[in-house]
């Protein structure tokens, strides 16, 4: 961009959701801050509150639309409270806002990963077909923490409530994610439906850890989609390239759904056309066989059964809560430990897009040693008068 100006080639740049996910663009650029610049990944998570009539949230910038109502500012944060220590578990996006947030308030930040990279989900999805942008998410923030003196980061940590206890932490968060569910358990079904082991069923987090094959030439793969946001659409396509007859499956009467709120719901439908996908619509999936599926018209209830290989199942997510279950069953010890307070947040207390998670870090950063604000913070509605002549 600032190439551009100083060429003649435009005369001005104007950025909508480059200046969304960071108000400070164009400041950063001038004094050459480019690490610093807080990158839109394309997301449109930023319009689904134009499209649901609710509050918007910027999956980079957790700012978003409260910095009026909670007076938070993109750039600087509320100054640090009267604690010092505080464990993070889990670098996903809540983990690693909620570390380099804190961070930024002064607080000596332990952040605890179990695994080798930093990311969660991210780190997995950044790898899907058209999410690589998704990747700054964790780019951004990895970044940012490695400038802090206050964080250290242990990988391949997974710990127990007993670890926990003993490192004596004065707070601790748990952002320990979420994984999909392989019992179908969603929208259609309440309860898990019958799944015959014989059948092979893959769920996202299968896919993304590659444990299908990689040619899957001949072979028909149904993706049923009770998820309806874009996991569905892009698990078709990731089959679909390897080779497979897809089908894809879904009670809603639009091919990921909800992504009609981000306004890609069209692009996603073409592309799936393009790649060859069968696409079914308005069509559940009441029992997994061995050899096939069994499909109900979500109008008539009438039953089709599909033949196939295999069946990746895009359902809904599970929280991974069993680390603050075990802290909240010896919560009696928490003060001989020296720990004042556990919360849980993002996917880990409610699985949700990356952007409830992004904001839930900052939020637990932000309210760290505050009164408790609750959840139902009204509005703030700015009312004009006129002053009396
Ligand atoms: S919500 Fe997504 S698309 Fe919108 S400004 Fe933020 S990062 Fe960009």
């Amino acid at each position: 961009m600032a190439r551009m100006i100083r060429q003649g080639v435009l005369d001005f740049i104007g950025c909508a959701r480059p200046s969304i996910a960071d108000p400070f663009l164009p400041r950063k650029i001038e004094e050459g801050r480019i690490e610093d610049i807080r990158e839109c990944i394309g997301c449109n998570m930023c319009i689904t509150g134009d499209m649901t009539m609710s509050i918007s949230r910027c999956t980079q910038n957790p700012t978003f639309m409260e910095e009026w109502r909670k007076g938070w500012h993109p750039e600087r944060m509320n100054e640090k409270g009267e604690s010092q220590t505080v464990l993070v578990v889990g670098a996903g996006p809540a983990g690693l806002e909620a570390t380099r947030a804190l961070s930024l308030r002064g607080y000596d930040v332990t952040l605890a990963e179990a695994t080798t990279t930093l990311g969660g989900r991210v780190a997995r999805e950044r790898l899907l077909p058209g999410l690589s942008a998704w990747g700054r998410v964790v780019d951004y923030r990895q970044y940012q923490i490695s400038q802090r003196t206050n964080v250290e980061t242990y990988f391949d940590s997974r710990l127990t409530a007993e670890d926990v206890l003993g490192f004596g932490f004065e707070h601790v968060a748990i952002a320990t994610g979420s994984h999909w569910r392989r019992d179908g358990v969603a929208r259609q079904h309440v309860v898990p439906m019958p799944i015959d082991p014989a059948m092979t069923v893959w769920t996202p987090d299968d896919v993304m850890a590659k444990v299908h094959p990689e040619n899957l030439a001949g072979k028909t793969v149904v993706v049923y989609d009770d998820d309806h946001y874009y996991m569905g659409g892009v698990m078709a396509e990731v089959m679909a390239k390897a080779g497979a007859n897809v089908i894809l499956v879904t009670p809603s009467a639009y091919v990921s759904d909800w992504t009609r709120n981000t306004l890609e719901q069209g692009a996603i439908h073409v592309r799936l056309d393009d790649l060859g996908v069968d696409i079914r619509l308005n069509r559940g999936v009441t029992a997994i066989r061995a050899g096939e599926v069994e499909t109900n018209c979500t109008y008539t209830g009438r039953k089709t059964a599909i033949g196939c290989d295999a069946v990746v199942m895009v359902a809904s997510r599970l929280a991974e809560d069993a680390l603050y279950n075990d802290l909240l069953a010896r919560q009696a010890d928490w003060a001989d430990a020296g720990i004042r307070s556990v919360k849980i947040i993002g996917d880990a207390s409610a699985p949700a897009p990356i952007a409830w998670a992004t904001y839930a870090g900052h939020r637990y950063a932000r309210e760290l040693d505050t009164p408790d604000i609750g959840d139902a913070l009204p509005f703030r509605r700015e009312v004009t008068q006129l002053e009396p002549a």
